[in-house]
């Protein structure tokens, strides 16, 4: 993507954010920009988005207080949010809705977007089906191939699955096919960026539009225990859950935030995921934040074990956030993340999304260290799309 300055002041979180981006799309990302500032403050439009909330979504997702594995651990109380109970098992959908909403109150035709795993896709195409608008899903040859149940999702849905076949088959391919044929037609197109990544407005608006589970959380703790929570906690791929969650305590200083990032199989090259932990500030599609890059600015491949958190960049805030102190970022390894997997799994009857077990297998370590602290953990979502692989690649030890 060629990248050029267009945004110096709207759309920063200190240094970082932004909208970098060919001349052609400037006056779009501006257009969605106004037209999402306009919709924020319409009460109607806020108002359609709750009551898909509240009566598609299921929300308020409870918090439930993980008392089973709580004592397994022998520390502070944890306590889960369950963004996993959400229609189609995941946060995604809180973004997803806002995103489509607004496409549609813009007179948009399509929506576009590339998808790894396919957690995006099924969710946008979720949103698209409900609001009645088109939805294309780019995706690599090789994810097609490996994530089936939900290629099926998305096409049951109405959405076309659109297959990449150029160089590794695979996320980066679709996201490079997804931006080409959304330069085709801008105008009656819109990008559904899958997290609090891209280009302003998306970081500032995907944030708003999962803020509901910080809202909601901070409420429903308080009512549960009578005070806030000592630490919060939240897996971080893009960083779309964590910034949800942590919108909700930002200002209670009091309140210890941690975002935990996939060390993989180690700190070498390609093995990991931990961007703000081992990255440097760049810029990579369409804006500025740490970013695991070489020396010559190129992302540098990525891993972890849980597909949803495999990216070489972050939202531009939490890059923020980590500068000025106010969220520490961890990582958690493969091994210790599917530890937790089952550790939630057999206390409590709650098998967790793979990212999520990384939010848990770093609150277990706390808990233990912190016997008088409560924890709330972001369960970002269900653990049903992973069950084959981990008995796969991992049942032996625990069958
Ligand atoms: C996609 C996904 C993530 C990672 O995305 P963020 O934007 O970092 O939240 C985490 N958990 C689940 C369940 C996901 O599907």
């Amino acid at each position: 993507m060629e990248t050029r300055q267009a945004n110096a002041v709207k759309g920063y979180f200190g240094e970082y954010g932004g909208a970098y981006l060919p001349p052609e799309l400037i006056p779009v990302m501006e257009e969605i920009a106004d037209e999402y500032e306009t919709l924020r403050r319409t009460p109607t439009f806020m108002e359609e988005l709750q009551e898909y909330y509240t009566h598609y979504v299921g929300r308020p997702s409870p918090i439930y207080y993980a008392g089973n594995l709580t004592e397994q651990i022998g520390g502070g109380p944890v306590y889960l949010k369950r963004e996993d109970l959400n229609h189609t098992g995941a946060h995604k959908i809180n973004h997803c809705l806002g995103e489509a909403l607004l496409a549609k109150h813009m007179g948009k035709m399509k929506l576009i977007a590339e998808t790894g795993a396919g957690q995006h896709g099924v969710a946008l195409a979720t949103a698209a089906a409900l609001v009645g608008i088109e939805c294309d899903i780019y995706m690599g040859q090789i994810d097609i191939e490996k994530e089936h149940p939900n290629v099926s999702r998305m096409k049951i849905l109405g959405a076309r699955v659109i297959p990449v076949t150029t160089n590794t088959k695979s996320l980066k391919d679709a996201v490079d096919a997804a931006f080409e044929a959304y330069l085709q037609d801008p105008v009656n197109q819109f990008y559904a960026i899958g997290s609090v990544v891209g280009p302003h407005p998306f970081p500032t608006m995907v944030r708003d539009f999962q803020s509901i589970v910080g809202r909601e959380a901070r409420s429903q703790f308080i009512q549960m225990t009578g005070r806030l929570p000592d630490h919060v906690l939240a897996c971080v791929g893009g960083g779309s859950n964590a910034i949800g969650l942590f919108s909700g305590f930002l200002e209670d200083n009091e309140v210890s935030l941690h975002g935990v990032e996939p060390s993989g199989k180690g700190f070498k090259d390609g093995e990991h995921a931990a961007t703000l932990t081992k990255g440097t500030p760049g810029i990579l599609h369409g804006f500025r934040s740490y970013l695991l890059q070489d020396k010559s600015g190129q992302p540098l491949p990525v891993y972890s074990v849980a597909s949803g958190l495999d990216y070489p960049g972050v939202g531009p805030e939490h890059s923020y956030l980590k500068d000025i102190g106010r969220v520490k970022y961890t990582t958690i390894s493969d091994e210790e993340a599917i530890k937790a997997f089952f550790a939630l799994s057999r206390t409590e009857g709650i098998i967790p999304a793979i990212e999520s077990a990384h939010a848990v297998a770093f609150a277990m370590k706390l808990a233990k260290e912190n016997t008088e602290k409560t924890l709330l953990i972001n369960l970002s979502g269900r653990g049903d799309k992973d069950v084959d692989f981990v008995l796969r690649h991992y049942g032996k030890g625990y069958l």
